[in-house]
């Protein structure tokens, strides 16, 4: 749900602004509101479940041009665009989609690019059903909103397909050096912004390649890795410089960069450290974290093992244990590799399920099976070692609990035996530890999450902001984003404001002096 909040006055000028150009009220008069209520929202095309569900090709199709302006004539073009609210970046949402309709692309990518440097991503990835399009005034008259992300794909992909992405101005070099740790959706913002405004800027990854969740976690079949692969290249021609296999705290602490001359730095180093439920058998053979499957697949390819070094173990039975994203795109994969069963094993019911409701609608499809209500106990070996079955038992709803989710209440006496030969455990991840453990002065909360002042997203450590997961624990791309705008815009004004170093003259000289 979205939480209720003041527009910035600078963003409502700019809405208004808009609003009143002459083409935007041409625009409006062309169709009356009331015929435009009348469209029906148009479909995103996708491919066939049963074709879908044995490769990793992307499962969305995109709109073509026709379904798209048809789908933008539905946006209304509000005086008060509830969609805006919605929208954790602050998007002008309406003035793309009017540049939709009257079929230029180029301005529509641009104007979203003002405030979102990722929009192919979050036109794939962001949970909109619950942001712009829960917000959207014709949700609340027709029971479904303009279909945002599925418009904010179409332009962007438009954009990558011509091969011109729009390169900002940069402003003049301002000799400032900008660290930025964790490429990742927050770190690759950062760079992006502190880039444009004239700052040398280096991203430091523990990986081989960028791109942090996008790139190891999230499957091919809903983000393919080139369009990555053209973001990351974009930072490159705003003059970002990636130095990836290197591990802040291992290759070099944060005080060595320190020393290396960084003005300021930025920590966007996620959450990749995985839950487990700590159950019996939950270390045998075949228990695998979501993290470390996902990372398998997807980063490493063991689907294609031997020609790929990794190998991963192809379960026949595959229980997913959680509800979120991260368990519907593990149990997808499952399937995609060969499962017979690939279950989600969730303790709540189907409304509490904290994933996106295209990837349950779509998973349903593919064939994956859903046990509600139900929660592992313990895991059973057989002989070797090998997983072979997990003990359950059988939840009920209780009250709402501080999630203001229904808590989930196991009923006695209803133990029952599941066969599997595989289970992926996906019930959450927290903050990466390495950067608070050897940065002594970083003040961590009691989930190991950095600590920041939520203004300006400044640590306990002069210079250096932090923002994404590694603040928030597992969250979404956009909501990382927002924080990397944030931080980026007081990184800029810290290291604007403080004064070129000066040269201290050398022992000799000062002597002679
Ligand atoms: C499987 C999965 C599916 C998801 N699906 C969605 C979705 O559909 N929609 C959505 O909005 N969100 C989704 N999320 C959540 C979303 O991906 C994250 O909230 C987002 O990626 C957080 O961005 P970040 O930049 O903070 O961190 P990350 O994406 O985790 O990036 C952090 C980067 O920092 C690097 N790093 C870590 N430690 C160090 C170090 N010491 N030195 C150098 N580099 C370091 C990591 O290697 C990584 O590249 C999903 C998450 C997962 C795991
Ligand atoms: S609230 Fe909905 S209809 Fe109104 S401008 Fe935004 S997207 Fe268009």
């Amino acid at each position: 749900m979205v939480e209720k909040k003041e527009m910035p006055l600078e963003l409502k000028e700019t809405l208004r602004a808009e609003f009143n150009k002459e083409w935007r009220k041409e625009l409006r008069k062309s169709i009356p509101a009331k015929e435009r209520m009348k469209i029906s929202p148009q479909k995103m095309p996708e491919r066939e479940p049963e074709e879908r569900n044995k490769d990793f090709n992307e499962v969305n199709i995109g709109l073509d041009a026709k379904l798209a302006k048809k789908e933008a004539q539905r946006c209304l073009d509000c005086a008060n665009p509830g969609c805006v609210m919605g929208c954790p970046v602050g998007i002008d949402i309406p003035t793309f989609i009017k540049l939709i309709e009257i079929g230029d692309y180029v301005q529509s990518v641009r104007k979203i690019r003002e405030t979102n440097s990722l929009p192919a991503i979050c036109g794939r990835v962001c949970p909109q059903e619950v942001q712009c399009e829960e917000t959207c005034n014709i949700k609340k008259a027709k029971g479904e909103g303009v279909k945002i992300g599925n418009l904010e794909r179409f332009v962007s992909d438009y954009e990558s397909l011509k091969g011109d992405v729009y390169i900002p101005q940069i402003q003049p070099a301002t000799g400032k050096k900008v660290a930025v740790i964790g490429a990742g959706p927050a770190g690759l913002t950062v760079a992006g912004e502190m880039a444009k405004n004239g700052h040398k800027v280096t991203i430091f990854e523990a990986l081989h390649i960028s791109g942090g969740v996008l790139v190891y976690g999230i499957p091919e079949f809903r983000l393919p890795k080139s369009i990555l692969k053209s973001e990351v290249e974009y930072l490159k021609r705003l003059g970002v410089e990636l130095r990836e296999n290197f591990v802040v705290g291992l290759t070099a602490t944060l005080e060595d960069l320190k020393n290396d001359g960084y003005d300021a730095f930025f920590i966007g180093t996620g959450a990749g450290l995985p839950n487990f439920m700590r159950i019996p058998g939950e270390n045998l053979v075949g228990i695998y974290s979501a993290n470390e499957y996902l990372t398998r697949v997807n980063l490493m390819k063991a689907y294609e093992f031997p020609d790929y070094d990794t190998p991963v173990f192809l379960g026949k039975r595959v229980a997913v244990i959680g509800g979120g994203n991260v368990a519907m795109d593990s149990v997808r994969t499952a399937k995609r590799l060969g499962a017979e069963l690939a279950a989600i094993v969730y303790r709540r019911s189907r409304v509490e399920m904290p994933a996106r409701v295209e990837e349950v609608n779509h998973g349903e499809e593919e064939g994956i099976e859903f046990h509600f209500l139900t929660t592992p106990i313990r895991y059973i070996a057989d002989e070797k070692g090998l997983v072979k079955a997990m003990e359950c038992l059988r939840m009920k709803l209780g009250e709402p609990d501080s999630s203001g989710r229904r808590r989930p209440v196991p009923i006695e006496g209803s133990e029952f035996i599941m066969e599997v030969d595989m289970v992926v455990v996906a019930i959450g991840q927290s903050p990466n530890p390495l950067i608070p453990q050897t940065t002594p002065q970083l003040n961590v909360g009691k989930w190991g999450n950095v600590e920041v002042d939520w203004d300006t997203m400044a640590t306990s450590i002069e210079g250096v902001y932090a923002g994404g997961d590694i603040i928030r624990g597992g969250a979404t791309v956009i909501l990382a984003m927002g924080d990397a705008r944030i931080a980026a815009a007081e990184m800029h004004k810290y290291v604007s404001a403080k004064k070129k170093k000066r040269k201290v003259p050398n022992a000799k000289k000062k002597s002679k002096e």
